[in-house]
Formats: structure tokens, sequence, C-alpha cells
């Protein structure tokens, strides 16, 4: 297909307005797919995204459409995430299209995801096309939804907002002219040097790497050796084609095209999303400019449970291809062996990881409490260190200064919700940073630790805002905080799977309920077992798991042999510890 019939887009939506029925009827009505396999829903194919009811991983379909004046263009689909923990794969996905489907439920009219997906197609310069959906509806209010619409952005107006209902078809061939007529056909010499850029990237069992990208200059053939850039790795192609909607082979990319490449690469560490593709024997000079780094902001010790260690390696391994934000390095506890620490970008981003891991590799995992980065100075050094290990937080003598993590945190929510998302953020150490009106919405900036927005944040915004609230969040600096070092003793040895760091403010009352929480969770013995919780050297709360049989009045009390043991100091500690045990520390913040 030469460029100019050529056309790449995303369609974008808040969550139910009918993004996937609006990508079912678009497949459909270009003959990509048949009636039946639109009810399949064919976008939406990984079984986690079914349980979330979120896309996680994006999917590009090449569809055909012939306009009236019977000429065939390429229509490049690409499916966005809708997950707002996933705004980086929005970017990434929405950076190889050149414009955008703007989709609004009529029934509910704009939402916060509608702006905050808006705000991203705006960033990324995209050509947008506003559609109200949904029209069908004896609900629906379509007058105000456009009035709405207008109000987002001066370019909207009643003229050029499409009406549609996705679910009957009615006028989705409005939107499939407009997508000819409105956004712009790629640009990009295809004689020049190739250059493409990675917006996607899959482990499949047998066939090793597949990433997707879109050739932004250049030509690529089937049987070319290519260059992935970032890491200097050279590598021959094994299949190349498009999804249409199956993998379909083809012989050649071109300028404006997005296909795929399985590589046959095994190393998973070689190709990042965001990585540009050159070919061997002619590379380009420069690289694209890649994809901002998306940093953790959540750490959390990951260790198998009831498999093996190497089988845990593999799954993480493969995981962490697919997913850009996601972050690993081994790391040992004395309580759970070897396992690894990873970085998240939330506690939904990690249940993500978990539940993968479970459903993709039949692993169970235990993970512990999760904590964010500390930058802390220490006596006697000039450079603070990074800590993203509690257990690796210095000792109170040692320490000059203490700081955490600061986010800036925008969300966007309806007018009436403000108040009681205010309260939310400011008992969360939050700072009103920013407050701007857009249509009927306001987009509010807080500036707030980590570590308060990483734990349940977003579960609580949600809830009070009744679902109609998003948050974005990018870092700001890091900021003197008092925080302190908890670690958790049983029977007198410290576990370290259990320490963490919290706010000094929080450290008595957290210390209280953790102890009292764990005398009920770990493993009973013959003997009573005290638990402690110890901060700075002293132990700040404690309670005794009751013995095992307590008929057997020996054991009741803590026995003289183990007030030794507490006098000779460190000892190694035996107890088996349940993910009960974790889930009740997460529970607590
Ligand atoms: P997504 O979350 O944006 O992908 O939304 P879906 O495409 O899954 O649609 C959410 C719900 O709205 C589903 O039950 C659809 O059947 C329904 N829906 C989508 N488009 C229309 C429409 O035009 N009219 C009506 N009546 N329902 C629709
Ligand atoms: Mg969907």
């Amino acid at each position: 297909t030469r460029q100019e019939f050529i056309r790449n887009f995303a369609i974008i939506a808040h969550i139910d307005h009918g993004k996937s029925t609006l990508a079912d009827r678009i497949m459909e009505m270009t003959n990509t797919i048949s009636e039946r396999e639109a009810e399949d829903q064919l976008l939406d194919d990984l079984s986690v995204e079914k349980a979330h009811g979120v896309t996680v991983k994006s999917r590009t379909v090449r569809n055909y459409f012939i306009d009236e004046r019977g000429d065939e263009y390429q229509y490049n689909l690409i499916d966005t995430p809708g997950h707002v923990d996933f705004n980086y794969e929005v970017s990434r996905s929405l950076s190889a299209t050149d414009g955008v489907l703007l989709l609004v439920d009529a029934t509910k009219g704009v939402q916060a995801q509608t702006v905050a997906n808006y705000r991203l197609a705006k960033e990324a310069n995209l050509v947008i096309i506003p559609i109200v959906n949904k029209i069908d509806t004896a609900a629906a209010e379509v007058d105000a939804t456009i009035a709405q619409l207008e109000d987002l952005d001066d370019a909207f107006t009643p003229d050029n907002i499409i009406k549609i209902s996705a679910k009957s078809g009615l006028h989705v061939d409005t939107v499939l002219t407009a997508i000819r007529d409105r956004i712009p056909a790629p640009k990009g010499d295809e004689h020049a040097d190739l250059q493409a850029l990675v917006f996607d990237s899959k482990f499949d069992p047998y066939k090793g790497i597949i990433v997707q990208a879109r050739i932004v200059q250049g030509t690529l053939n089937s049987n070319d050796q290519v260059l992935f850039m970032a890491n200097q790795i050279k590598s021959g192609i094994k299949e190349m084609g498009v999804f249409a909607p199956l993998m379909t082979p083809i012989k050649q990319l071109k300028a404006g095209d997005v296909g795929f490449i399985v590589t046959g690469i095994k190393d998973p560490e070689a190709v990042k999303v965001g990585d540009t593709i050159t070919l061997a024997k002619q590379p380009v000079a420069s690289a694209l400019p890649g994809y901002q780094d998306v940093e953790p902001m959540v750490y959390a010790g990951l260790y198998p449970r009831g498999s093996e260690f190497k089988d845990l390696k593999i799954g993480i391994e493969k995981l962490a291809l697919n997913d850009a934000a996601f972050q690993y390095e081994p790391e040992q506890s004395e309580a759970l062996g070897m396992g690894f620490r990873g970085g998240f970008l939330g506690i939904f981003h990690l249940q993500i990881i978990r539940e993968r891991l479970k459903e993709e590799f039949g692993l169970d995992v235990l993970t512990t409490m999760p904590n964010s980065t500390y930058r802390v100075t220490v006596k006697n050094e000039d450079e603070p260190i990074y800590v993203e290990n509690p257990t690796q937080f210095p000792d109170y003598g040692q320490i000059m200064l203490v700081e955490e993590p600061y986010m800036l945190a925008k969300m966007t929510m309806p007018n009436e919700m403000l108040n009681d998302v205010m309260r939310l953020a400011e008992g969360r150490r939050g700072e009103l940073v920013d407050l701007e009106t857009i249509g009927a919405m306001l987009l509010v900036t807080y500036r707030m630790p980590i570590s308060e927005i990483a734990y349940d944040f977003f579960n609580e915004l949600k809830s009070v805002s009744h679902g109609f609230a998003t948050l974005s969040t990018t870092f700001d600096q890091y900021q003197p905080s008092d925080l302190v070092r908890i670690d958790i003793a049983i029977d007198y040895a410290k576990i370290d799977a259990l320490t963490f760091v919290v706010h000094r403010l929080k450290a008595n009352r957290m210390g209280i309920e953790i102890v009292d929480k764990l005398k009920n969770l770990i493993p009973r013995k013959l003997q009573a077992m005290p638990v402690q919780a110890i901060v700075e050297g002293r132990a700040i709360a404690r309670a005794d798991v009751p013995p095992l049989r307590k008929a057997q009045a020996s054991g009741t009390k803590v026995s003289k042999k183990q007030q030794q043991m507490r006098r000779q100091g460190v000892k190694k500690s035996d107890i088996e510890l349940p993910q009960a045990v974790f889930d009740a520390i997460l529970e607590m913040n």
C-alpha cells in the first residue's frame, strides 16, 4: 500500500464507553473479521484482562477499507490499554499513531478518563476525531455530551463531532471516512536508512521475542538482518507480518507500516520497548528518541512458594519483557531464601504481575510488604545511598538525613467531588499545587510522598469519587521525611522479610497493630513465642503467639530458656511465614 493510503490510529475512551465494541465494528465493516468473530472480542485476549476488565497489552490490527471511490486504504488500528496505572502504555501505543478516535458514551458524558486520554493525545500532537457513542439508547443525552466536548477543545464543534451507535453500527461508516479525511497519512522516506520504533514486545514460548514496530523511515524486508540499536544486538528475522487479526506473514514493511517481527532472540533482556530497529548492514546514524523511562514507584520481594526458584526466574524474565514498567533483581532473604526484588508502578501493577505469574506460568508467589525508595545520608559519607529494600535501611545511629520521593499527582474529576478528593489527599500528606477547570471537570494537582500514593490511594480515590476520578502521577523530587525502620522479631529472632519503613508518626500505631495481627497468623509451636516490633533498638510493641497445646502447662509462658536467648542476642528463626502474614501488614497502612 502506498503511504497516502495508510492510516495509523487508536481509539481512546473512558472505560465502558464502547472502545472494544467500536473496534469490533470497524474490523467487521472492513471484513477483517466476521460478525460471529466480533462477538468473541478479539482484542481482549489475555485472561488477566478479562478478570480486571482492562486491556493490559496492546495489539495492532491491520484492516482494509474500500471507500466509495473504490480506493483501498490500509487502516492500522492500535488498541490502547484502559487502566490509569498503565498510562505509560497508552502514551507508548499512541506514539505509533497519527490520530485517535475519542469516544464518549452519550449516557455518561465526558468523564475523567476521557479528559486524561484527551490530554495524552494532545501532548502527542495527534489529530483527534471526537465521537459520541450509544446514541441508540433511550438514556442518551446527545446534545449535552456534544456541549461537554465543545468545552473540552475549541476545535470540537457540532459539525465535526460524529454521533454513532457502535453496537448497531449506525454512522460507523462516517467514522471510517473521517479516518481517511482527517487523520494524516504517515510521512517518512521509504528509501532512507531504516528506522523503526518498537512500541510493544511479547514473549512467545515457541517463537521467542516478538516485537511490534512502526516503520518511521526506510524499508524492511523479511530476509534482512536487523540491528536493535539500544543494546547493539543483531538478529535475523524468523517471521515478519501483521495482525489481521491473526498473525499473517508479509515480505516487506515500508515507512508508515506497522507490523510484527519474530526475532528468535532468546535473551529476554535484549530488546526493550522504545528501542530503534535499523538494518545491520546499513545502520541509520541515530536512534529515534526512545520512550520516557518508566520508574517503578514501589518495590516488593517476590519469593517462590511451592515451586522452584529457577521456574520463578524464567516466569519473571518473560513477564518483564512484556511489561516495560516491571523491573526486578535477585535478592536473598534469611526467612524466605532466594527470590527477587520487583519494582512496580503501584499496588495494582504488583497484583497484575502476581496474577499473571499464576495464570501464565502456574507460579504461586509470596510477596512481601511493598516500599518506595529512600535516599539516606549516613555519617562520614558525602554521597547519599538509595535504599530499595527496607532491610538495608541504615541503623538509626548512622543516619544524618532521610528523604523520600514525592510525586505530582494529577487528578481529574467532576466538580462536585472536589471536597472529598481534597480531604483524601490532605490525609495522605498531600500539598495542593494547582487547580484548573476543563469543561465540567476539574484538574487538581497535589504533591505527595510516593509511599502515600502507592498503596491504596488509587482505590480510595475511586471509592470517594464513585469511580469518576482519574489519577496520573509523575516524579517530582526527594524531600526530607522523618522515616523509621520497624523490625519484627519472633521468639527474639529478627525476621528480615518483615522489616519495613514508615513515617515516625505512624510507627507506634502500626507496631501495635502488627504484633497483634501476627500473634494469630504465625504458625504456633509447643511453647509460647513473643512477637515484638522494634524501632531504634527499642521494642515498641509486643504480643505472644499462644502455644500449640494449651493443656501443656509448661509451655504457656515464655520460658527461662527463651529469656536467656534474648540476652544472648540474635539467632536464626525457623518460622514458616504464610502469605497471610504479609497481607495483614499490607492491609494496615
Ligand atoms: P470499552 O470498555 O470502552 O471497551 O467498552 P465496551 O466496548 O466493552 O462496551 C461497554 C458496554 O457498552 C458493553 O456492554 C457494550 O455492549 C455497550 N455498548 C457499546 N457501544 C454501545 C452502543 O453504541 N449502544 C449501546 N446501547 N451499548 C453499547
Ligand atoms: Mg474494552
